[in-house]
């Protein structure tokens, strides 16, 4: 695995390109999304996702890029290029290199975060007032 200790500079701040291109060398990354990929494969691939918009004929799903299905140019989604494209349902696209317009449908998920357990005063005392029970 890379260490990420070893892109540390002098001053101890981490050398973020520098690691992400370690990562991307051993195969831990994605070198086209950046994707972690799990198990590492030793050399520069492309993660699942990356393979199948290269590779997949049919409809393919990526969580940041978008396929021309006229000339298979793939790019990655950036918010500020058209932030549209962040809200749920379908939405025209016109590819950057052959200027075809297609249809891509946005599926938004969520999760929410709930906050850690409160520790409860008073369940100490209670346990005490009533003791263990005697065994036997
Ligand atoms: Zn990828
Ligand atoms: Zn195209």
């Amino acid at each position: 695995m890379t260490n990420i200790a070893e892109f540390r500079n002098a001053s101890g701040q981490i050398d973020w390109e520098a690691l992400h291109r370690a990562e991307i060398e051993a195969g831990e990354c994605c070198n086209l999304c950046r994707g972690v990929i799990f198990p590492p494969r030793g050399r520069s691939s492309l993660c699942n996702l990356c393979r199948l918009i290269r590779e997949e004929e049919g409809k393919v799903d990526h969580r940041n890029r978008l396929r021309c299905p006229k000339c298979r140019h793939d790019w990655a989604v950036e918010a500020e290029d058209n932030g549209e494209l962040y809200s749920e349902g379908s939405h025209e696209v016109c590819c950057p290199v052959c200027d075809h317009e297609f249809e891509v449908v946005t599926a938004v998920s969520y999760s929410w975060e709930s906050p850690g357990l409160v520790v409860r005063e008073g369940d100490d005392n209670a346990q005490g007032q009533h003791g263990p029970k005697p065994v036997g």
